[in-house]
């Protein structure tokens, strides 16, 4: 037999207090965002945190360049707050954290997590100043700090070390190679110096992001197996579209089936104007497919094929998936567990009745030729059959019921 790879048990990693949200140490694998709005915009910041947020972001990150966008950041925590929303705010620094951070106090205390990249956090002998004035910050201010790596901008004077090393040695590796081990030493290095200066271990979080998915898991793998931080996982640059999704898709499930990551996130290009949720809403999705956490209900669909020529049945799934995202802030507070809810919305007799009855509610609308009438399941049982133009209200209407029976008030078996 061919063998099987099953999930692994998960890493072993220092757990990691975010802002009340746990990272490591075998909590749930969070997922995380980031905007892409001005900081220095209170109010369109404010508003995009709010809208990942409500799609399920456990945390967003958001830019912090320059004077305006750290004088912006308390003004949005306020805000955020007096709206309800408690996601914590994690602070995105390039080559000025350090005097951000000392100049902006409010701001240093706003932010749930620092997120510095040592590449970019300044150049020869200021570099080592200047990492250790964040990090001295974020002790004062008891903040965690996520050193991220990126191989964009990887620290050039430990590539060129490691590469003039590489030369001398009798076996050369590849070029691939040595970059790979750049990236693990000044994601290690950095955590160790921020240690060596008072950061307590359970204060840092590490991620080395990369554009290929064989670098990332390379790369990922080396740190994973070298330490026991706290690990964010994404792919950096993943791209627009389907090519973003499956990307990181492919990278991500490929360490989190061997039991590495403890956060993760989408880095997707968004269409001009589109919706930045989509990366928060593909990170749910694939910790969902993957057994790993239960956020919102599922809706199984059929693709459709020669015998179902309407959109009927593609309409009704889109419908119940856009109810269920609209609906799940509410429902997650009124009727708890319904996330468990399966859902099937099939285009014909063919799979559709079997399928329906594996899930909680399903629906078999009627593939060509076939007579204008759907079966709807519930439990395993059909209990009504639909006919006529109304279809589609009246299962969403069934749905609706079945979840405040099952997870209303007045539930069942209670
Ligand atoms: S259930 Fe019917 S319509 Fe849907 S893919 Fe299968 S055969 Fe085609």
């Amino acid at each position: 037999m061919y063998p099987l790879v099953a999930p692994l048990a998960r890493r072993a990693s220092v757990a990691v207090d975010v802002g009340g949200v746990r990272i490591g140490g075998g909590a749930p694998i969070v997922v995380q965002s980031m905007t892409n709005t001005d900081t220095a915009d209170v109010a369109g910041t404010a508003a995009q945190v709010r809208d990942l947020a409500r799609a399920g972001s456990e945390l967003v990150r958001i830019t912090v360049d320059r004077d305006e966008a750290a004088a912006a950041v308390p003004k949005i925590r306020d805000r955020l707050d007096a709206w309800g929303v408690t996601v914590p705010l994690i602070g995105d620094f390039h080559y000025i954290g350090h005097k951000l951070l000392a100049d902006h106090p409010a701001c240093a205390a706003a932010l749930a997590k620092y997120r510095i990249n040592p590449g970019n956090v300044g150049f020869k002998d200021k570099r080592d100043r200047q990492f250790a004035a964040i990090v001295e910050l974020a002790i004062r201010h008891g903040k965690p700090v996520r050193i991220g790596v990126n191989w964009g901008s990887l620290d050039q004077d430990l590539l060129t070390r490691l590469m003039d090393e590489n030369a001398a040695a009798g076996a050369p590796l590849s070029a691939r190679a040595v970059m790979h081990e750049a990236m693990v030493r000044s994601a290690l290095l950095s955590a160790e110096t921020a240690e060596e200066i008072g950061l307590p271990r359970d204060r840092i979080v590490i991620s080395a992001k990369v554009s290929q998915i064989q670098d990332l898991v390379k790369v990922s793998c080396e740190i994973a197996a070298r330490s026991d931080y706290a690990l964010h996982l994404g792919l950096t640059e993943a791209g627009m579209g389907s090519k973003g999704l499956v990307a990181s898709s492919a990278a991500m499930a490929l360490l989190l089936q061997q039991g590495i990551g403890d956060t993760i996130r989408y880095s997707l290009t968004p269409e001009p104007g589109g919706d930045r949720t989509k990366e928060v809403i593909a990170a749910q999705e694939l910790l969902q497919t993957m057994g790993f956490r239960t956020f919102a209900p599922i809706v199984a669909a059929c693709p459709g094929c020669g015998r179902t020529t309407s959109t009927v049945f593609q309409e009704l799934a889109h419908d119940i998936q856009a109810l269920i995202r609209e609906s799940m802030p509410e429902w997650k507070a009124k009727y708890p567990g319904v996330e468990a809810l399966n859902v099937a919305v099939m285009g014909c007799i063919v799979n559709g009745p079997g399928e329906s009855k594996h899930a909680d509610i399903g629906i078999s609308l009627p593939g060509t030729g076939e007579s204008p009438s759907a079966p709807v399941f519930v439990d395993g049982h059909k209990t009504v059959t639909l006919k006529g133009p109304a279809i589609a209200a009246e299962f969403k209407a069934l749905v609706a019921d079945y979840i405040e029976t099952r997870w209303g008030a007045g539930r069942r078996g209670v």
